[in-house]
This record gives C-alpha cells, sequence and structure tokens, in this order.
C-alpha cells in the first residue's frame, strides 16, 4: 500500500456509507498540503459496486481486500487482517469514520501497531510537524485544539457530519490493487452467529423539514403537537434518543450517533440539548433552528437561528404561523 495517508472505507449491502467521502475529502487536504498521496482501503467480500463507486473518487489508489473470510463483519477478523496490512506496507495517517466499527477498530488497530490515536475529532488540518485536531470536550460544551505530532503511524477517527465546506476536486482515476488476504492471522475469538437489520418504516432522511423533539418537550402527550406542526410545514417528525430510550417514538425517527443522519434543508429542534452524539447526525442540515430554555445549551452552537424559551409556550405560536404561512401559499 504505497501511499501516505489511507482511509478506511465503511460500506454495507454494496454502498459506501457517506463517512468515507468526508475522509477522503479531509484527506486530499492533507494530501495536498503534505505533497502525500491518499489510498482508500475497502475490505470485505463482493466489493464490485463498492469499488466501482469509488473509481472517480480522485484518491491515488484504491487497495481491494476482497475475501469470502471477510463476508460478514467481525471485528477480530478486520482488525487483525488491516493491522496485518499496514505492518507491512507503513503508512503515515490512517482515517477512520467515529463510527460503531470504526470505534471499534481503530484502538485495536493502533493497539496491535503501537500507533497513537486520536478519536472523535471534528476536523484534521497539516501541521509543520504533523498534524492539528479539533475535537469536543466537556459534553461537547467546549471544542478543543490540538498539535499532534505526525512522527510515527497516527490514526485519526473523524466524527460524521464534519464535512469540509468545498470539498477539493481531484479528478482522475486510482490505481486499483488487489490485496491477498495475509496469513497465519490468528482465529477470531468472536463468532457471529446472525445478523438483523433494522426495518425502517419511516425514512427521516428522505424529508426535506424536520420537527425534531427532545426530552424538553415534556410530555409524551404533546407529542401530537409536534406531529401536527410537521405535517403543516409538509416534513416529519424527529427525535433525540431518550425519547425513543423511553418508548415513545420508534428508532427509525432518532437522529445522531445511534441513529440516522440526516441533511434536511430546515431542522428545526425543539428541546434539545445538542449533545455531541445528537449533533452527529444532524450537523450538516442547511438551516438549523433550536428552540431551548437555556441559552447556554450546546445546540446554539450549530443552530442558525435560535430562540430561548419555553418550547411550550412558543409552539402554539409557531403552529399558527405556520397554518398561516400553507394557507397563504
Ligand atoms: C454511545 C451513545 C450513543 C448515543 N447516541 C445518541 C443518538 O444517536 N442520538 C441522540 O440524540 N442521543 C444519543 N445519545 C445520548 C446523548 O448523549 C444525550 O443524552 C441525548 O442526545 C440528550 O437528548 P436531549 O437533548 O433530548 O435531552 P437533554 O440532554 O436532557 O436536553 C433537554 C433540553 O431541553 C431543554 N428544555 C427543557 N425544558 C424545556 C422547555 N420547556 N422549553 C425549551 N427547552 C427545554 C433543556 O434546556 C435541555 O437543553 C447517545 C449517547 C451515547 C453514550
Amino acid at each position: 500500500m504505497n501511499t501516505e495517508i489511507l482511509i478506511i472505507a465503511e460500506h454495507s449491502n454494496g454502498e459506501l456509507d457517506p463517512i468515507t467521502s468526508d475522509l477522503m475529502a479531509w484527506g486530499a487536504q492533507i494530501g495536498a498540503a503534505k505533497g502525500w498521496k491518499t489510498g482508500v482501503l475497502v475490505a470485505g467480500a463482493g466489493l464490485d459496486p463498492v469499488v466501482a463507486a469509488l473509481r472517480s473518487s480522485g484518491v491515488d489508489a484504491l487497495h481491494v481486500l476482497d475475501d469470502p473470510a471477510l463476508a460478514v463483519y467481525n471485528a477480530g477478523t478486520y482488525v487483525e487482517a488491516i493491522a496485518a496490512l499496514l505492518a507491512k506496507a507503513p503508512q503515515r495517517l490512517v482515517l477512520v469514520g467515529h463510527t460503531y466499527l470504526g470505534i471499534e477498530m481503530s484502538g485495536a488497530i493502533a493497539a496491535r501497531l503501537d500507533a497513537t490515536l486520536w478519536s472523535n475529532c471534528r476536523s484534521i488540518a497539516a501541521s509543520d510537524h504533523g498534524y492539528q485536531v479539533t475535537r469536543p470536550i466537556s459534553r461537547g460544551a467546549y471544542t478543543s485544539a490540538l498539535e499532534v505530532d505526525g512522527a510515527g503511524l497516527t490514526l485519526i477517527t473523524l466524527q460524521r457530519g464534519t464535512a469540509l465546506p468545498v470539498r477539493p476536486s481531484r479528478p482522475g482515476s486510482p490505481q486499483i490493487i488487489s490485496l491477498d488476504m495475509p496469513s497465519g492471522l490468528p482465529v477470531s475469538p468472536i463468532r457471529v452467529t446472525g445478523q438483523t437489520s433494522a426495518e425502517l418504516g419511516t425514512d427521516i432522511t428522505k424529508a426535506d423539514i424536520l420537527v425534531a423533539v427532545g426530552r424538553g418537550i415534556g410530555e409524551q402527550e404533546h407529542l401530537r403537537e409536534y406531529q401536527d406542526l410537521a405535517d403543516i410545514l409538509g416534513g416529519s417528525i424527529a427525535s433525540s434518543r431518550p425519547l425513543v430510550d423511553m418508548g415513545w417514538l420508534p428508532v427509525d425517527y432518532q437522529v445522531g450517533l445511534s441513529g440516522r443522519t440526516v441533511q434536511p434543508r430546515v431542522y428545526l429542534a425543539c428541546g434539545i440539548s445538542g449533545s455531541m452524539q445528537h449533533l452527529a447526525g444532524m450537523r450538516s442540515s442547511k438551516v438549523i433552528i433550536a428552540i431551548n430554555e437555556d441559552p447556554n445549551a450546546p445546540i446554539f452552537e450549530v443552530a442558525h437561528y435560535g430562540i430561548v424559551g419555553d418550547i411550550n409556550a412558543i409552539l402554539p405560536e409557531l403552529t399558527q404561523a405556520a397554518k398561516l404561512g400553507a394557507n397563504a401559499r
């Protein structure tokens, strides 16, 4: 693997996860600043559709590890295979999504290779001696900026929804390099006995307008009023995780790290504090409007418009205004 920067691609059912494009954009920016080549590692089985999707990605190389042993995700097998490949062909920088899969694999790979790992980053830029990264601290209330020494192998995990404002465009076809499964790997101590996939009834990722509700709405009975507002606006309701955990809404509606990633035209956050796990799923919305009674709620850091006040008092007025707007159309 003859590239200094390596991006670990994520995919499922032949479709590339959007986090991979974000990682490629960050990688291209570092590559341009340092004069380094960028490669993508795609591991799995039956990878033709994923490789086809990456053919015009503008990276220098696609490293393809296509093996039946990787058909089902097993952290033990994946970690050992990727660590063995990296050990044979040292990179300078490995970019991984801060996803369930990336969180699980990056720590174990870094430990195998005695590499530096900085996780949960929001941005990365080249600096004289390595990289500058930003990461949330104090439960997301602040962002820290760190200088990371790039002397050895560095792994960085980047949050979802941290796409660069402008994507560097690098047309060109990557060199495609087929890799063999490394031999002599230890047998994974994990045995995968089955897989389930969520049966999603409602697809909030397709909605143009989302009325998202959080714990601040107070009572389950209030949900009906938020649903009414979403209906009048021609959008859908969405939710933070506690409401799903309490059984108020099905998991289909959950936005965030362990829910869905959305990018609607308008995201109206009602009584949502703006935890980093929630922001991970909605930060890239085009216009974010937040209503919260706490002026210091972290949601206001990403909101384009904010209203400080009691949501239960504001909602009827919003609904009334939306009705007037709908009637005027
Ligand atoms: C591994 C992991 C994964 C997670 N994944 C997700 C995820 O995918 N999605 C997610 O959302 N969370 C996720 N979480 C949970 C996350 O950390 C937060 O706990 C959660 O996002 C908080 O939800 P909330 O904002 O609705 O509630 P709270 O944090 O309790 O915030 C409620 C907000 O409502 C405001 N408020 C209260 N009353 C009113 C009122 N009358 N009017 C106006 N504002 C009011 C408060 O000021 C407060 O800011 C995850 C956590 C972990 C550890």
